[in-house]
């Protein structure tokens, strides 16, 4: 894993957990990609491991399951990838297609950051510390994902919380943007 992955010419990263959403469509014609939009998810919430991430992404939670699941059951929303505790890498949409991800959002003048920008998810809450095969893992896909699209510049990687602030906190003050800019 200390090779940077390879992208395909839909986006598939390779070495990736393919596990396709439908909860996404096409970007805006001659849409640049240039934003990679870093978020924490666990379901429910603070717990780890399981399949309820997978479920939801796919529109397959079951609303019963935990009563924080009913909800959000009826979400459409989805990721490009997931990055698991144990850096394992999952892929629910391929990065030419737009993910469901961002919501109602802003990164400078631009509106709806999903036209335009890669959404990873880290299996995380905002106060506990992500592992170091999740950074690990980030750092190969943020890499990657630069060489492919070179707009995402350093200043182009943001927190969910930058661009819809006052709506969302994640990744949280436990993220280490350091040493994600170091691993770019
Ligand atoms: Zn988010």
């Amino acid at each position: 894993m200390d090779t940077d992955p390879e992208i395909d010419t839909d986006g598939w990263f390779d070495g990736a957990l393919a596990r396709p959403s439908p909860n996404c469509d096409e970007r805006p014609p001659a849409t640049t990609i240039d934003l990679l939009v870093i978020h924490n998810i666990s379901l429910p919430p603070g717990e780890f491991g399981g399949e309820w991430i997978d479920a939801l992404f796919r529109n397959r939670l079951d609303p019963d399951a935990h009563p924080y699941f009913a909800t959000i059951a009826g979400l459409r929303v989805s990721a490009h990838l997931l990055i698991r505790r144990d850096g394992a890498l999952v892929q629910y949409v391929p990065c030419e297609r737009r993910a469901w991800h961002a919501g109602r959002s802003r990164f400078g003048e631009r509106e709806a950051c999903n036209d335009f920008s890669i959404g990873i998810e880290l299996e995380g809450t905002d106060t506990q510390p992500f592992t170091a095969a999740q950074y690990h893992q980030l750092g190969r896909c943020a890499r990657a994902l630069r060489r492919r699209y070179p707009g995402i510049t350093p200043e182009r990687v943001v927190g969910h919380a930058d661009i819809a602030p006052g709506r969302k906190t994640d990744p949280g003050p436990a993220f280490d943007w350091a040493r994600l800019r170091r691993a770019l």
